[in-house]
Formats: structure tokens, sequence, C-alpha cells
């Protein structure tokens, strides 16, 4: 599906809950409200939704939450997903907690690659950020990974004066592990919006003097806006995923669906198109024609560009959790 600036949309971010297991600051903090549990769409609903968005031309899909792996039968739900006709990759973002304890079951489920998030290598700067001691979980969850042969990636947000000094731990995970470290600048949605962005030119340039044979890496790593660098001795890349100070709007391929059943054309606005309901009416077959119909006029109506350097023109109010990063 093109859009109405020429942008080819194949990918769908697919949020399966609000719950997380963690509660980090800028994503979920103690204390936050929960939907209740009618409003969130049944796998069932799910697979109606992504083989609708499959015929649309949709090819790629990531699930996400909150945090995925909390709700019982993720994985069986990938494998119901990756049998989609047209449907050529499907990919998880978790924290790592529960990825180790679940990872028979997602690779036998087929899951293609994974994204792991993570922000620090210090147990107590984790804790600070996570606000649970589970660091050592995620780290036993990455080498399991990279065991497995699922191609993994690492994704970090620093935050100023909490983690920002971080950057050479996190990003020596590439020279210690075959995996990609992705950093990502803090977006003012949410909880997000109380901290400043470390920006993502900042942490290159230190990458940069720190190692001046880094070199930009234009290979082909995933479906996302990041640019990547090679470091010589370092077994994966180093990507940065700058939406506020590189706005890549210009390559946006991506529409999000909410846990409720809420499509999204932009992170940044808060329009969205109500497939919970196109679901959810008496007749199933209408229902399958509303479903492509409402995915269509959500592509259709994807805005040019996010406004997240105008802050008081940002529309969207939930908070990341609920819409899955
Ligand atoms: N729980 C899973 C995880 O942590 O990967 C999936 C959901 S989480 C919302 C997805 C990603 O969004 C995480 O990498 C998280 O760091 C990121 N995120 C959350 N709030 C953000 C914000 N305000 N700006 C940038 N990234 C954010
Ligand atoms: Fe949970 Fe992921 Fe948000 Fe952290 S970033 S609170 S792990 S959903």
């Amino acid at each position: 599906m093109r859009d109405q600036y020429g942008r080819t949309v194949d990918y769908i971010r697919v949020s399966i809950t609000d719950r997380c297991n963690l509660r980090c600051r800028y994503c979920m903090p103690e204390g936050i409200e929960l939907v209740s549990m009618e409003e969130i769409l049944t796998y069932e609903e799910i697979e109606r939704i992504c083989t609708a968005a499959a015929k649309t031309g949709i090819r790629k899909l990531k699930i996400t939450g909150g945090e995925p792996l909390v709700r019982l039968g993720c994985a069986e739900l990938i494998g119901r997903l990756k049998q989609i006709p047209g449907m050529e990759q499907v990919t998880l973002t978790t924290n790592g907690v529960l990825l180790k304890e679940q990872l028979p079951d997602l690779k036998a489920a087929g899951l293609d690659a994974v994204n792991i998030s993570l922000d620090s290598l210090d147990r107590e700067s984790y804790r600070k950020i996570t606000g649970r001691d589970q660091l050592p979980l995620v780290l036993e969850s990455i080498e399991a990974v990279l065991e497995s042969g699922i191609v993994a990636k690492v994704n970090s947000v620093l935050l100023k004066s909490v983690n920002e000094k971080e950057w050479e731990d996190l990003a020596g995970l590439a020279e210690r592990y075959p995996l990609d470290v992705r950093f990502i600048e803090m977006m003012p949605i949410g909880y997000g919006r109380q901290f400043e962005a470390v920006s993502n030119e900042e942490i290159r340039k230190k990458l940069e003097l720190r190692y001046p044979e880094m070199a930009a890496d234009e290979r082909e790593h995933g479906n996302g806006p990041a640019q990547y660098y090679q470091i010589p001795g370092f077994q994966g890349s180093i990507g940065f995923i700058s939406a506020i100070h590189g706005k890549f709007c210009g390559s946006c391929n991506r529409i999000r669906l909410t846990a409720q059943g809420l499509l999204k054309p932009c992170l940044c606005y808060g329009e969205t198109y109500d497939l919970r309901s196109a679901l959810r009416t008496e007749k199933k077959e209408e229902g399958e024609y509303l479903l492509q119909k409402q995915i269509q006029n959500a592509v259709a109506g994807k805005p040019e560009a996010h406004c997240f350097e105008a802050v008081q023109e940002i529309t969207e109010d939930r908070k990341m959790v609920q819409i899955g990063g």
C-alpha cells in the first residue's frame, strides 16, 4: 500500500497487552491505570486484523505491548500469525525478562527476530530505570537467544542524568555479541515528555572519538529508520533511531495497532481508526470488509511527518505502554 506521500506502508506494530512486568520511568511508572480485559482484543481478533492487513499489503509484523510475553499464549499467537498468507515476517519486541523461559516455544512458533529493550548494564541503574531488579534475567535471555539462532537486536533509550553515560557499555554489547545495538531517542509521548532526549548525534560523535575507524554501514538491517555504523572488531553494528534530532518521516513504513484495537497512522497524533468496532459488528463478512477498509483509511490518513519538535502540537495523549512504541 502506498500512502498519499508515495511511501510504501507494509509494516504493522501490534500491541497485544497494556500490562507489563517492569515499570520503566518513561513508559509505565508505578500506579498507571490498566484497561479492562474486555477492552483488549482477543487473539482471534488480532489474527483477523492481521489477516485483513496482509490482504491490504502488510508484509511484516512486530508484536509489542506493554510486555507481550506477560500475556499467556503469546508464542502460540505468533505461530498463528506466521501462517497468514502474505505475512513474510513476524518479530517481537520484549524487555527480555521472560524471554529465556519462553524461547523454546517462540522458536517452535517460527519467530523471525527479536528486539530486546535494555537501557543499562549496571544492576542498580537498571533497577532505578525499570523499578525491578531483573537485569540478570535479561542478560541470560540475550545469551539464550543468540544460542538459539534467532536474530536479536538490543534497543536502548538514554535518559539525561540517569544512564546517559552508559552509551559505551551498551555499545560494547555489539562487540561482545553478534547483535546490533540501537540507541533510540526519547520521544515526547506519555511519560517520555518528562525527560529530555539525549541527542543521538552527540552519542555518535562520542563513539567516533572513541573509535575513530567507525564507518557508516549501508547494509539492510531491518524494517526501521535506524542509521547504522560499523566498528572494526565489533560483531554487530551500532544503530541510531533519531526521532527528534534526525527526522525520518520520509521513509515511514508503518501503522500501529493498540491492544484495544485502535489503528494509529502516526505515533505523534491521537487520531485512530477503530478496528474493534468493525470486528465486533454482527455480520462477520461485513466486518471483514470494514476491517480492510479501515486499514486502507489509516494508511491514506498518514500525516506527512510527526511534530515532536513542536510539543504543543502533539495530540497523542496515550502512554507509550498503551501504544507499543
Ligand atoms: N515491553 C516491550 C519492550 O520494552 O521492548 C515492548 C513495549 S515498549 C513500549 C517498546 C519500546 O518503546 C521499548 O524499547 C521502550 O524503551 C520504548 N519506549 C517507551 N517509551 C518511549 C519513549 N517515550 N521514547 C522512546 N522510546 C520509548
Ligand atoms: Fe514495560 Fe517495555 Fe514500557 Fe519498560 S518500555 S515499562 S518494559 S512496556
